[in-house]
């Protein structure tokens, strides 16, 4: 049983796990930092704490200060969302000691899953096919051209500790690999404290596709279907959906049940995601497994009618899943568009300030979950999502023709934001027809300028 959650974030998401909490009859506790005062996820909440300075450092990411708040509030669970604490295995531990349930898996499976390399060693033992890559670590120039002889070229370096995309480097040369050896290291060293980083066969043309799966601690498990969330900026994800325009029936069945095989010999619980990339072969291979919720979790909820967030909470109470894999339903088609305080003309620079005016779309078939509303101040400490777009519809067309007018409704002034370059994507004849890989939107990109 868990009767009050402390939520350890902010934003969209915030609200979107107080929401949930709500549903199911538990109290919420929110934390903010000074930067967040007039941040709905306090007003929404039972009660809220203040947590410390704007810098995440000082607030979102303090451990101790965190759970200082659980312990005065009196709160059984901890909910991470996503971002901030969510995949810091020390965070969970330190949960756990304190008695506060922390809401996701144990802290080893974060710790193993964090571990991209180890990842991919526990992967390959459960029978999930791999990108070629390094054998573990890459320490020295010598060892990255050694591995470079004997694969060829393209390769991509990535960190050990990645996320976001960073540490990221892709190489067609011996004198690229060298160079860029030295700043995926330095660059993963800043983002993550861990400098290690490895190397694997850059795939030209994939599809970035992720199946969604829930365990709960009596070995029931099962998958909800796949995202293709092949639209990325710079190896970040811009629009979402499910199911894949290119997954049919029988491949989403193989996936999601190697997905299970290898969840089983973990003995993972939870919810999760297992990301991998395909090729137009229909060959897949693993990349990562993210440990927590989604920020596209909502076209997997949509598709299916399954609250993620709700299953999430009940499977960390220690409940059993109530949901066989036969009652999971994919008909029709589900989409999320992000919306971030960015200025695709100059760079898609992050652009704070102050939102005059907001109208949120709305109508049949349209969700949006955000954290805005006329007045709000986008703090500048923090990522740059607004809020995200989910529209539904019986076929993947209809989805996309709702999608296009809720955008055209969205109103943010006078802010910058991506909802215009979202119009543009989805109205563009190879996506329409669902012709594009993750390198889609660089490609769009680049002729607009
Ligand atoms: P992060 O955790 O930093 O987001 P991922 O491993 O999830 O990194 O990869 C993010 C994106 O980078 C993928 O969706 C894909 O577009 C691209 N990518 C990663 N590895 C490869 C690869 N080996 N070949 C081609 N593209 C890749």
């Amino acid at each position: 049983m868990i009767s009050k959650v402390l939520i350890a974030n902010r934003g969209e998401i915030a609200l979107r796990i107080i929401r949930a909490c709500k549903d199911l009859g538990i109290k919420t506790v929110a934390v903010y930092s000074e930067a967040d005062k007039n941040s709905l996820h306090l007003e929404f909440a039972d009660e809220a704490v203040c947590i410390g300075k704007a810098s995440s450092s000082d607030s979102y990411l303090n451990i101790s200060s965190i759970i200082s708040a659980a312990e005065i509030t009196d709160s059984d669970a901890i909910h991470p969302g996503y971002g901030f604490l969510a995949e810091n295995p020390y965070f969970a531990e330190v949960c756990e000691s304190c008695g506060i349930k922390f809401i996701g898996p144990s802290a080893d499976h974060i710790r193993l899953m964090g571990d991209k390399v180890q990842a991919k060693v526990t992967m390959a033992n459960a029978r999930i096919p791999l990108i070629p890559g390094s054998n573990g670590s890459i320490k020295s120039k010598e060892e990255a051209l050694a591995v470079a002889k004997k694969m060829g070229y393209p390769l991509i370096i990535k960190a050990k500790a990645g996320g976001g995309g960073k540490g990221m480097r892709i190489c067609h040369s011996d004198v690229r690999l060298i160079s860029a050896l030295y700043t995926a290291q330095s660059e993963a060293q800043s983002a993550f404290g861990d400098s290690e980083v490895y190397i694997e066969k850059y795939l030209e043309n994939p599809r970035h596709i992720e199946v969604q799966i829930a365990a709960d601690n009596y070995g029931n498990i099962i998958y909800l279907g796949e995202r293709d969330c092949s639209i990325q900026r710079r190896h970040q994800k811009i629009i979402e959906e499910s199911p894949s325009p290119f997954v049919d029936k029988k491949l989403r069945e193989k996936l999601g049940e190697i997905c299970i095989d290898a969840i089983k010999s973990i003995n993972y619980t939870s919810v999760g995601t297992i990301e991998f990339l395909l090729d137009d072969k229909n060959n897949f291979y693993f990349m990562e497994m993210n440990t927590r919720i989604q920020v596209e979790h909502t076209v997997t909820e949509e598709l299916t009618d399954i609250d993620l967030l709700k299953l999430q909470i009940s499977i960390a109470a220690g409940e059993k899943l109530k949901i066989k894999q036969s009652d999971v339903c994919i008909n029709g088609s589900a989409i999320e568009c992000r919306i971030n305080a960015e200025d695709p003309e100059k760079n898609f620079l992050p652009v704070p300030g102050k939102i005059n005016f907001c109208y949120i779309p709305g109508g049949k078939d349209v969700r949006v979950d955000t954290h805005i509303y006329s007045g709000y101040t986008i703090p500048p400490y923090y990522d740059s999502l607004l809020a995200k777009i989910i529209t539904k519809g019986a076929t993947r067309r209809k989805a996309l023709k709702t999608m296009d007018r809720a955008l055209s409704e969205f109103i943010i002034e006078p802010i910058k934001t991506t909802t215009h370059l979202c119009r543009e994507i989805i109205n563009n004849p190879d996506f329409k027809r669902g012709n594009y890989t993750t390198v889609f939107l660089d490609k769009f990109l680049s002729k607009q300028e």
